[in-house]
């Protein structure tokens, strides 16, 4: 089937990695088997499967969209999800029957539950780091939204340097870290500001009004599960709600639930859907 897939944003991919460590903290991988050798990159899976078999998983972090799974030996694996990719885990009793469709890679754990990673359309990436060894997504990635690091200032320098829009600035994963289209949306919208105003122009108060609905919008999707628009599940095959609470993604021909006044538009911008409010969101050109 050739559906719209979305691309998880930071919200889903955090409610994955929370449904992982809650799963496979403690864990040892005693089996390895590879369906499909795409996601592995240039590593055999011959070398793969010997590196990770008898590993223990340590901590499991996020960084911008990107899973990190580190094991007890500092050895690690970074994981994007890109359209399709999802993670499900399942306890004991399945004795590697795993009937689910699209299954790439499947993790044996010493207890008997698994690890499967699945993915339609196999664009999402699983990559094994050795100790110590540099993880090349790391390398230029821009700021966690909740990193403490992001202050207005910084926001309002780094948006004088760029002549693209406000919107496209969000989407730069080398600014922030794990904004798509969805959250970028949302986030200009509740700011009051225009998707289409050039970075360069960006006013302190927008910054700021930037920054906080940011990471109010975040903190909300992470708590709600993330939003679940296309096919995004949890790892125990749960859909995410925060669907339920968007304002301007995908509600064009809708009334504006803040000014009442008009509906919300859809245009194309720089190759992608951008949902926005023309009254609430009006075009600031000139600096404050
Ligand atoms: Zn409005």
């Amino acid at each position: 089937m050739r559906g719209t897939f979305i691309m998880p944003e930071l919200p889903e991919v955090e409610t994955v990695v929370r449904g992982l460590r809650k799963n496979i903290i403690g864990k040892q991988i005693i089996e390895t088997t590879i369906f499909h050798e795409r996601p592995l990159g240039t590593m055999s899976p011959e070398i793969f499967c010997n590196k990770v078999e008898r590993e223990v998983i340590e901590r499991v972090e996020r960084f911008g969209k990107y899973i990190h799974i580190i094991f007890a030996s500092k050895r690690s694996i970074v994981s994007h999800l890109r359209m399709t990719g999802k993670y499900i885990y399942l306890s004991q009793d399945h004795n590697k029957n795993y009937t689910h469709k699209h299954i790439r890679i499947a993790f044996l754990f010493a207890d008997q539950s698994s690890l499967l990673y699945k993915d339609v359309r196999i664009f999402g990436t699983i990559r094994f780091y050795e100790a110590g060894e540099v993880v090349v997504e790391k390398v230029n990635i821009g700021m966690d939204p909740f990193s403490k690091e992001i202050t207005t200032d910084w926001f309002v320098r780094k948006a004088h340097t760029r002549h693209i829009s406000v919107k496209q600035l969000l989407l730069d994963q080398k600014v922030i870290a794990g904004l798509g289209n969805i959250y970028a949306s949302e986030i200009l919208f509740r700011a009051g500001v225009s998707p289409f105003q050039k970075a360069h122009t960006l006013t302190t108060r927008q910054a700021s009004r930037i920054i906080q609905h940011m990471r109010d919008i975040l903190k909300l999707a992470i708590k709600y599960n993330g939003t679940s628009v296309s096919d995004f599940r949890t790892i125990d095959d749960k859909s995410g709600s925060f669907q339920n609470m968007l304002q301007v993604y995908q509600k064009d021909g809708t009334l504006c639930v803040q000014c009442h006044k008009t509906e919300i538009c859809k245009v194309r911008q720089a190759q992608r859907s951008t949902f926005y409010c023309p009254v609430c969101q009006k075009m600031v050109d000139e600096k404050e």
